[in-house]
């Protein structure tokens, strides 16, 4: 038989040698692998006490931004979906009512706005796509969950709250300095 190269091993059910019943040469190569190892430099962190330093463009879960007034940004426009490549976002929109002025910054608002996070790849194509400056990605985590449902974030998680506003300045500099 034609081979591509001179690797390939012949198997066969030979008897075992004594010194292959031992297997104490065997044991001995694994326990020579493994003491190598203790004078490496480990490569995992412990995590959650040592946290990892991600890259200045690490993209981790959303953020549904709210303007200087505490009004919603997004306008429910679903340009982000219609450009999500992993089609993970939904939404449904609503008009402005009147006494809501404060609440919504434009005419139409996300009633209902959800990404599933299991569906997403983190790519970025949302917060492009969006002409209102109302998504972002942060450098924040998409935590361990029990049931799939659990996944698909509502605005109860994404949108960020008025007293504790998420700042994204940094990471549009970033941003503009890689595509410059
Ligand atoms: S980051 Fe990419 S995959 Fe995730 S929701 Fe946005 S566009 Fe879709
Ligand atoms: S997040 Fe931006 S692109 Fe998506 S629906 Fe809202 S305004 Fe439109």
């Amino acid at each position: 038989m034609q081979r591509l190269t001179n690797r390939s091993k012949v198997v066969s059910n030979k008897e075992m040698t004594l010194k292959e019943r031992a297997y104490i040469p065997a044991i001995w190569t694994g326990m020579k692998i493994t003491f190598g190892h203790f004078f490496k430099k480990p490569v995992t962190t412990a995590y959650p006490e040592q946290k990892r330093i991600f890259s200045p463009v690490y993209r981790g879960r959303h953020v549904l931004k709210r303007d200087d007034e505490g009004r919603e940004r997004c306008t429910a426009c679903g340009l982000c979906a219609l450009a999500c490549p992993a089609e993970a976002i939904t939404m449904r929109a609503a008009e402005k009512k009147k006494g809501e002025e404060n609440l919504y910054r434009e005419e139409k608002y996300a009633e209902k706005y959800e990404i599933n996070m299991l569906r997403c790849i983190f790519c970025g194509m949302c917060e492009d796509a969006c002409p209102k400056e109302a998504i972002f990605l942060t450098d924040r985590l998409v935590l361990p969950e029990q049931l799939r449902e659990e996944f698909v974030y509502g605005k109860d998680k994404l949108l960020e709250t008025v007293e504790n506003r998420i700042d994204v300045s940094q990471r549009q500099i970033k941003k503009y300095t890689i595509e410059k």
